[in-house]
């Protein structure tokens, strides 16, 4: 058996996004990964469905693995010959331990790789506003743990006389004892010092003040660990510097509950206006290899027909991907079909197969199947031949209205949408479902069920404090029979979502 590697992988503070790429592939190559307490829920939520996760961080106050018992885990998971991840918040070699880890696998002959990370050392300050540098004020900084902080271990005198940036990590219960060593030391009491707690995350707080009077402040505010405290002049950049609370979706959590293809595009979106993105796919999407032959058997009909008034309907970006990844595998493409338009249901559908070289001939004014239908009714020839390509869980409607209207209407079963029952960041996203600045993302009724029966199988929870953000009004319905608190986009669409979510959080 070829042994496995281990890779000591940085996380970085907290926002996903400040995850190195190197860092993203590696988790995504992985076979198991082994985490602690700081590794965030956003980036645990992008991990791998099938990677196997090992926690071994703190849970209030006790250990969950000693460090030794760690060092074996990583020791007999690369034995074993898997790909081990080491996943540390921060940077792995910044108060981490991360050497620690190493040892033993150089001693055992285990090969491994360090994947440094942002630390929370000049990230947080960097989030608070704080550069911690400054021409003119500060060139130097240090990065100090207040963990150990006693007389022995930690020279104040000469962090004082380094009139220079001091950052202390692990100081959170220590504060005042630092606070005051310093001041002891002969630092002036009203240089400035700042505490931030949670930096990166929604629950970022931070405190301004003296080194004299920070102790006190950050108890009045109940800033706890985990805190970065900055001690010098550059503290006081936070006032004029701070930018975080101007993105309008900062401090938000929202919960995604699409299928995986299609959160991508979301997740950004959001992210770019600051909120944290929580992933839980609720719904999976797969492609029917058995209908490959009905809908080459289509393609044919549509061939024999060139030249009469035909029509492809597609209600989803998933229809539009569908039908092109069966038209490819058919060994065709779009030209056979040069005389055929394309009936879509909303914008979004359109720019999907615009994508794949098509202009959408009909979008209807309003993006549901109803209007289509009553709009494809108004410019269709009565001999026009229609072709409906659909999933299991769309709706009849446009087939049944076009039927009902005398027009020859095919339809054809492209892929099959089923509910996911489990998945790992299930827990990790309950945990956050009833805070005030959470909102949950619903693009379909499907999503609310799969969304309701992943979290409770028994249906007997209060749903009634999820503040529910719906795609349009049946969406709601649905969320709406589970009591949630509903809030529906004015178009059907997710940059209509978005629009509506930066409402709800000016409120
Ligand atoms: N390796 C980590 C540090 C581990 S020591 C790194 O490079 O960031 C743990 C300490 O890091 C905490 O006590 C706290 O001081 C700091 N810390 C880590 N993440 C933080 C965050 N998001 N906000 C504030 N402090 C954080």
């Amino acid at each position: 058996m070829t042994q496995g590697k281990v890779w000591l992988v940085g996380a970085g503070p907290g926002d996903a996004e400040l995850l190195t790429l190197k860092a993203l592939r590696i988790l995504q190559e992985a076979d198991v990964i082994v985490y602690d307490a700081l590794v965030s829920k956003e980036i645990l939520c992008l991990l791998p469905e099938e990677v196997r996760r090992i926690y071994v961080g703190k849970r209030s106050g006790r250990h969950a693995a000693g460090q030794s018992e760690i060092n074996q885990i990583l020791l007999q998971e690369a034995k074993a010959g898997h790909k081990v991840v080491r996943l540390k918040g921060g940077d792995p070699f910044v108060f981490g331990r991360g050497g620690e880890e190493l040892m033993l696998l150089a001693e055992q002959g285990v090969a491994f790789e360090v994947v440094p990370g942002i630390t929370s050392a000049v990230a947080v300050p960097a989030y608070a506003g704080i550069p911690v540098t400054h021409r003119g004020s500060s060139s130097s900084f240090h990065v100090i743990t207040g963990h150990a902080a006693g007389p022995d271990t930690i020279d104040y005198e000469a962090l004082v006389h380094l009139h220079a940036t001091l950052i202390f990590l692990m100081g959170a219960g220590t504060l005042s004892y630092i606070c005051e060593q310093l001041i002891k030391a002969g630092m002036d009491a009203h240089t400035p010092a700042a505490m931030i707690e949670n930096g990166t995350l929604p629950e970022q707080r931070e405190v301004l003040a003296t080194v004299e009077s920070l102790p006190k402040k950050a108890q009045q505010a109940g800033l706890q660990s985990p805190a970065v405290i900055v001690v010098g002049d550059v503290a006081s950049f936070m006032e004029s510097l701070s930018w975080k609370q101007f993105l309008p979706l900062q401090g938000k959590t929202c919960v995604l509950t699409r299928s995986k293809e299609k959160q991508a595009a979301l997740w950004r979106k959001l992210k770019a206006r600051g909120a944290r993105v929580l992933l839980l796919e609720t719904m999976e999407t797969a492609v029917d290899e058995k209908q490959q032959k009905p809908f080459e058997d289509i393609v044919e009909k549509m061939i024999e027909r060139t030249g009469q008034e035909q029509w492809v309907i597609l209600t989803s970006q998933t229809d539009v991907d569908a039908f092109f990844t069966l038209l490819q595998r058919s060994q065709r493409d779009i030209r056979t079909l040069a005389s055929v338009r394309f009936a879509v249901v909303g914008s979004k559908t359109a720019a999907s197969l615009h994508q794949y070289g098509v202009r959408a001939d009909l979008v209807p004014p309003v993006f549901t199947a109803e209007a289509l239908a009553e709009a494809l009714l108004k410019i269709v020839e009565p001999a026009a031949f229609a072709y409906v390509f659909k999933g299991n869980r769309s709706s009849a409607a446009i087939s049944q209205a076009l039927t009902a209207h005398g027009i020859c209407c095919e339809e054809l079963l492209l892929y099959t949408t089923r509910s996911v029952s489990e998945r790992a960041a299930a827990p990790l996203v309950s945990a956050e479902l009833r805070r005030p600045d959470t909102y949950v993302l619903f693009t379909s009724g499907s999503c609310v069920e799969g969304f309701v029966q992943m979290l409770d199988p028994h249906r007997q929870s209060d749903f009634s404090q999820i503040q529910a953000v719906c795609i349009g009004e049946k969406t709601a319905q649905r969320a709406r029979q589970y009591h949630m608190r509903v809030a529906v986009a004015k178009q059907a669409d997710t940059d209509s979502m978005i629009d509506l979510l930066e409402e709800l959080s000016r409120k």
